[in-house]
Formats: C-alpha cells, sequence, structure tokens
C-alpha cells in the first residue's frame, strides 16, 4: 500500500529514523532522508540504492524552519507529492532540574517541539490540498508517564502527543490525513548519548542492562500503520520492552 508513496523521515541518520527509511524504501515508498550529519545521511542512501530504492537526502536541521521548508519544497521538486511525513529527530538529555542544564532544556524544546512544528508545517498545505497525507510523530513512553531526570524531556514529549491529537481533531476528519503517534520504551540507539548530567548514570546503566527495543522493532510499527488501508487511521502505538517496568 505504501509502495511509490513519498516518506519524509527526520533524524534518518541513526537509530529510528535510519531503521524507518529502510523499512520503508524496503516496503516500496520513496525516502527523503534528513539531519544534521549529512556523511550519515549519504551513506544511508547508498545503501538505499543499492537495495534497489529511490532516496533523496539534503542536510535539514529541524530547528530552522526555512529547512523544513526548502527540504519540503525540493522533495516536491524531485517527486511531485508528500505522503507520508515521520517527525522522528529527537534528542534525550535527561537531567536533574536541579542542575540547571538550561541550553539542554533550549535544545529539546527547540528540536523535539519546535522541530516537529516546523517539519509538519512545511508539508501541510499540501496535504491538505490533496485530502491525503500521513503525519507520524515518534512520542515516548515519557509521553505518558513523568520520572524525576525527565521533566523537561517528558514534558517535550507530552507536547508531541498533544499536538497529535490536536493534528487529529483539525485534519483527519476533514482532510483525510491521517495522524499517528508512536510511544517507544527503551530502544538500543545513540539517545543515551546526549545524558551529560552525572546524576543519571543510575538510568543509563540501567537501560543498558535490559533487553532493549531494537530500531527495528520501532520502523516496523511505524511500518504497520502507515501501511495499513487509507480508511484505517492507527491513532497510538505503545511499545515497551517486555522486561521494562
Ligand atoms: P538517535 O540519537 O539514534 O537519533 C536521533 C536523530 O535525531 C539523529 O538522526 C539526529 O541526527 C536527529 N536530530 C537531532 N537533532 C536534530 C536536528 N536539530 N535536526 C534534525 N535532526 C536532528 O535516537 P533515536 O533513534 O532513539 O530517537 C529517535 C526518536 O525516538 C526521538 O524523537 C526520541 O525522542 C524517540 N524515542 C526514542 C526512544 C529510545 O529509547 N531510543 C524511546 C522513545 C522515543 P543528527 O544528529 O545527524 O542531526
Amino acid at each position: 500500500m505504501i509502495k511509490d508513496k513519498v516518506a519524509i523521515i527526520t533524524g534518518a541518520s541513526s537509530g529510528i529514523g535510519f531503521a524507518t527509511a529502510l523499512a520503508l524504501s524496503k516496503a516500496g515508498a520513496k525516502v527523503a532522508i534528513g539531519a544534521r550529519r549529512v556523511d550519515r545521511l549519504e551513506e544511508l542512501a547508498k545503501k538505499i540504492t543499492s537495495d534497489g530504492g529511490e532516496v533523496f537526502y539534503q542536510k535539514l536541521d529541524v530547528t530552522q524552519r526555512a529547512e523544513c521548508d526548502n527540504f519540503a519544497k525540493a522533495v516536491l521538486e524531485k517527486w511531485g507529492s508528500i505522503d507520508i511525513l515521520v517527525n522522528n529527530a529527537g534528542l534525550m538529555p535527561l537531567s536533574l532540574f536541579k542542575s540547571l542544564k538550561v541550553d539542554e532544556w533550549d535544545r529539546m524544546v527547540d528540536v523535539n517541539i519546535k522541530g516537529v512544528l516546523y517539519s509538519t508545517g512545511a508539508v501541510i498545505s499540501h496535504m491538505k490540498e490533496k485530502k491525503s497525507g500521513h503525519i507520524v510523530n515518534l512520542s515516548s513512553v515519557a509521553g505518558r508517564i513523568v520520572f524525576a531526570g525527565g521533566s523537561v524531556y517528558c514534558a517535550t514529549k507530552y507536547a508531541v502527543a498533544a499536538f497529535t491529537e490536536g493534528l487529529r481533531q483539525e485534519f483527519s476528519v476533514r482532510s483525510n490525513i491521517r495522524v499517528t503517534s508512536i510511544e517507544p520504551g527503551v530502544v538500543a540507539t545513540e539517545l543515551n548519548d546526549t545524558i551529560t548530567d552525572e546524576s543519571l548514570q543510575g538510568f543509563v546503566e540501567n537501560a543498558k542492562k535490559m533487553e532493549a527495543l531494537q530500531a527495528e522493532d520501532i520502523a516496523n510499527a511505524i511500518l504497520y500503520a502507515v501501511d495499513s488501508p487509507p480508511h484505517v487511521n492507527v491513532n497510538e502505538i505503545l511499545i515497551r520492552p517486555t522486561t521494562q517496568a
């Protein structure tokens, strides 16, 4: 069902975004991959091409509204359509609030919230006009449960969850645009590398001991949602490692 559909994936240079680009491409979609580390995108693009897929890549910093707009414009120029947007770019520098890591709060708000708004803003008029499209947002278990050390990160993921439901109410009924919130538990990716607060080392160690989800597990969940028939709107998928509390 997603054969020849055009999918934009933000934060595709590693982890879930990388695996999602591969999964959607294997299922026949044309994938447009963005992130700041262009060397990684280039590697992924080579792999997709050598597997017979169609790919477009361009540097994308989702905190820059103009870059989000230019990315969408370039994809429309190349393929004439944008059918799926996976708002995946994100970071998780967990910290206790008392550590006052203000720069990290700013980055989380900029990437995890404003990046999702800017990227969605860049495609929504096109989707609204053609009365179809699918926006997939990476929220988290942390968008449902708050924990100490995660107050700001959780706030950003609660915001993504709220925004996703707002999009559904505004665009699903009237404009036939599907909206999905993906809510993973612990996934083995580079995400924990952004944690600098020493008091969170226990969290990092525990996460390492657990049999975490793999990025491919989340990519499969995203594929399920976007590959469902057009009348099916998979609103939320909550997915934890079996042994996560
Ligand atoms: P990774 O750290 O492996 O990937 C994060 C991606 O985000 C990278 O490709 C990075 O690319 C990109 N990114 C960061 N900042 C920007 C930016 N300003 N502009 C564009 N891209 C950016 O982590 P995951 O794959 O685990 O995370 C993907 C999403 O899944 C995130 O939203 C995360 O919050 C969510 N999630 C992850 C969980 C986990 O346990 N791993 C659990 C629940 C949710 P680059 O640095 O090249 O720009």
